[in-house]
C-alpha cells in the first residue's frame, strides 16, 4: 500500500551493485568445495539444480481481461530428503534468483540438520496490485501447474516475500482437491486452523533474535545498551524488531519499501504496528524522525538486521557500515564483495542459512505434526526451536574457529559436507 506523501522506492534488488544472487551462491559453494577438496564432478553435481519447472500462469483479472504471468519452481537437491522452500511473489522474481534461493535452502536444511533438500518457487508479480480474488486464482493455477512435482514426500512449499498463510491454504486446498483427499503436509506455514503449527508465523523472527542475542553475548556487548536497526518490516523484520525490543535491545531504526524512520531513544514497536495498520507503512510514524532509507544500513548500531531483499549490502556501501554485528534475516542480503570488506573490517556477519533458519525448523515441526496428526503446544515449539538454533550456533562458532573460516564460510562448508556425504552414501544411479 502506498501512502499519500511517499513515493515507493523500488522493490527490485539493486542488480547494479552485485552480479546477482546466483553468482554469489555459486561463489560460496566454490569456496566450500575448495576447502573440502572435492573433485569437479561432485562440485558440478552440487551446483546444478536437480529439477526446474517454469510455467505460464494465465490469470483472468477482475475486469475480465487475461494476463499471462510466469512462475518457477526449482528443486536444488534431494539427497537428504524431500525438497523444501518458500514461494515468493515479487516483481523481481527471475529464474536465477529462484535457483540461488533454492541452493541456499539446501545448505540451510543441512546446516540445521532437518531432513530436507532445498527448493524455491516464485511468480513474477507485484501482489499489492492484485485483488484477493485475483491472488487466489493465480495461486491455484500456479499450484495446478506445479502439482506433479510437489507433495509431502517430494517438495513442500512455505511462505516467503509477498505470500502468507492464506496463500498456503489455497495451495493446500488445490493440491487436496486434485488428490481427492486432504493433504495438510503438502505445505507449511498454513493457518493453525488447517493444521499449521503454533509458533510458525513468528518462527523466523524468533530464530533471528535467538541468534542476535547469542551474537551480542559472543561479542561481549550487554543487551542493556545494545542498539539495532532493522531493514524490512514484513513477516521477518516486524517480529525481529518486536522480540529485540522485548529482550531489552533499543531498536532505533526501521525501514520498509516506502522509507525509513529513526528514534535515538528507541522505537515503540507496538505503537508502530498500530500506525502501520492505519497507513500501510512505517513512514509518517509520529514518534520518530524520517531517515533516508540507505542511511539505515550505515548507522552506528550494535546490530544490523537486513530483513527485506537480496544484495542490499554491497561493495559500495559495506565500507560505511558501522554495525558491530550483522544478523541476516533476509536471504542473500550481503554480496560476495561486501562479505570480503566485512571480513577485513572485523564485522561479525551471521549468515542467512543459520540466522533465518527458524522458519524452516518450525516448518519441519509443522510437517512432522501434520504427518502424525498430533499437535504440540506453543511452548514446546518455542523451546525446541531455541534449542536447535543455539545448538547450531555453538557448533558453527566451534567449526569457524577450528577451520579459521568466517561464519558464512564455515556454515557453507558444514552444510555442503553433509549433503555430499548423503549423496556419496546413496551412490550415483545407475
Ligand atoms: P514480507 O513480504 O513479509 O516482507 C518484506 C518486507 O521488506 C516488507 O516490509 C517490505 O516493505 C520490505 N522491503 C521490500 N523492499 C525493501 C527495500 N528495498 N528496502 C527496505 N525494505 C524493503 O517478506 P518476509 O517473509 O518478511 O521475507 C523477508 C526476507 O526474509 C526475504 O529475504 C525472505 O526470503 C527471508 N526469509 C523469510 C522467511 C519467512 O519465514 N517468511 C524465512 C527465511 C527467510
Amino acid at each position: 500500500m502506498t501512502t499519500d506523501t511517499e513515493v515507493p522506492i523500488t522493490l527490485e534488488p539493486d542488480r547494479t551493485q552485485s552480479a546477482g544472487p546466483l553468482v554469489d551462491a555459486k561463489a560460496q559453494l566454490a569456496s566450500a568445495v575448495k576447502t573440502l577438496g572435492y573433485e569437479e564432478g561432485l562440485h558440478q553435481l552440487l551446483a546444478q539444480p536437480r529439477r526446474e519447472l517454469t510455467v505460464s500462469v494465465p490469470l483472468r483479472r477482475d475486469d475480465g481481461s487475461v494476463e499471462i504471468l510466469t512462475g518457477h519452481r526449482v528443486q536444488h537437491n534431494f539427497s537428504r530428503g524431500p525438497a523444501k522452500g518458500g514461494l515468493r511473489y515479487s516483481p523481481a522474481v527471475d529464474l536465477d534468483e529462484v535457483r540461488a534461493l533454492a541452493m541456499w535452502m539446501t545448505w540451510k536444511c543441512a546446516l540445521l540438520d532437518v531432513p530436507y533438500g532445498g527448493a524455491k518457487g516464485g511468480i513474477r508479480i507485484d501482489p499489492r496490485k492484485y485483488s484477493q480474488g485475483e491472488l487466489e486464482r493465480v495461486t491455484r493455477r500456479y499450484t495446478s501447474e506445479i502439482l506433479p512435482v510437489i507433495g509431502p514426500e517430494r517438495d513442500i512449499p512455505a511462505p516467503d516475500i509477498g505470500t502468507d498463510e492464506q496463500t498456503m491454504a489455497w495451495m493446500m486446498d488445490t493440491y487436496s482437491v486434485a488428490s481427492g483427499y486432504t493433504v495438510p503436509g503438502v505445505v507449511t506455514g498454513k493457518p493453525v486452523s488447517l493444521g499449521g503449527s503454533l509458533g510458525r508465523s513468528s518462527a523466523t523472527s524468533a530464530g533471528v533474535v535467538h541468534i542476535a542475542l547469542a551474537a551480542l553475548a559472543h561479542r561481549g556487548i550487554p543487551v542493556a545498551g545494545a542498539t539495532a536497526a532493522v531493514q524490512g518490516f514484513g513477516k521477518v523484520g516486524a517480529g525481529a524488531a518486536l522480540f529485540l525490543a522485548q529482550a531489552g535491545v533499543r531498536v532505533v531504526a526501521i525501514s520498509d519499501q516506502y522509507g525509513a524512520i529513526y528514534a535515538a531513544s528507541g522505537l515503540d514497536i507496538i505503537a508502530l504496528n498500530d500506525h502501520i495498520a492505519r497507513t500501510g507503512s512505517v513512514v509518517g510514524f509520529s514518534a520518530a524522525e524520517p531517515l533516508p532509507a540507505s542511511d539505515l544500513l550505515e548507522l552506528d548500531v550494535s546490530l544490523l538486521i537486513p530483513a527485506a531483499i537480496e544484495g542490499v549490502l554491497h561493495s559500495d556501501n559495506a565500507g560505511r557500515v558501522q554495525a558491530k554485528i550483522i544478523v541476516e534475516g533476509a536471504n542473500g542480503p550481503t554480496t560476495a564483495g561486501a562479505d570480503q570488506i566485512f571480513k577485513e573490517l572485523g564485522v561479525l556477519v551471521v549468515p542467512d542459512i543459520l540466522a533465518n533458519a527458524g522458519g524452516v525448523i518450525v516448518s519441519y515441526f509443522e510437517w512432522v505434526q501434520s504427518n502424525q496428526a498430533y499437535w504440540w503446544s506453543a511452548s514446546e515449539v518455542d523451546e525446541r526451536l531455541e534449542r536447535r538454533m543455539l545448538t547450531a550456533w555453538h557448533h558453527l562458532l566451534d567449526s569457524s574457529a577450528a577451520r579459521g573460516l568466517t561464519l558464512r564460510e564455515a556454515a557453507t562448508v558444514t552444510a555442503v559436507e553433509r549433503v555430499a556425504d548423503a549423496h556419496r552414501t546413496r551412490g550415483l544411479y545407475p
